[in-house]
């Protein structure tokens, strides 16, 4: 078994070896509350086999991650009363990566809760931007 998958805290929780707040359990995914949560029902849903993010997952799993997540969302603003729902996946350490078992974060969101949303910039020129987009489009 490689070392990650060993030593990995998210497969750990997926066995209950590692205790966690569960939230739902089928044969593929698990989820439970974030240990240090942006707001309370901060939920992370995982794949119980390990993936190490969203780029090495096979989609059939990924889908199955996704439709828990969508389920999960409306039960969650219920009961957190939220005023909106930030769903993230962090992918590598530069997107602020820090487990790296394919994760994703449900954030229950309250109106001036605080947080901001991602910093944006308009200083890349027009026709970079159009040579990304076809560049991206010619990889499918
Ligand atoms: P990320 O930065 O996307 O890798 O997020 C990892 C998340 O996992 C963080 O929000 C942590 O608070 C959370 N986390 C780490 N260890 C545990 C744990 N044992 N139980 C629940 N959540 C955890
Ligand atoms: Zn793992």
């Amino acid at each position: 078994m490689a070392k990650e998958e060993t030593d990995c805290v998210f497969c750990k929780i997926a066995k209950g070896e590692i205790p966690s707040d569960k939230v739902y359990e089928d044969n593929d995914t698990f989820a439970f509350l974030d240990i240090n949560p942006i707001n309370p029902g901060h939920t992370l849903v995982i794949p119980k086999k390990h993936f190490n993010n969203m780029l090495d997952t096979p989609p059939e799993i990924f889908s199955k991650v996704m439709l828990i997540v969508q389920r999960l969302s409306k039960p969650i603003i219920k009961v957190t009363k939220a005023d909106g729902l930030g769903i993230g996946i962090n992918n590598g350490e530069a997107a602020g990566q820090v487990v790296n078992h394919l994760h994703v974060h449900i954030m229950p969101r309250f109106k001036d809760d605080g947080y901001k949303s991602w910093e944006r910039t308009d200083s890349i020129p027009k026709q970079d931007m159009k040579a990304i987009a076809e560049k991206i489009s010619k990889e499918l």
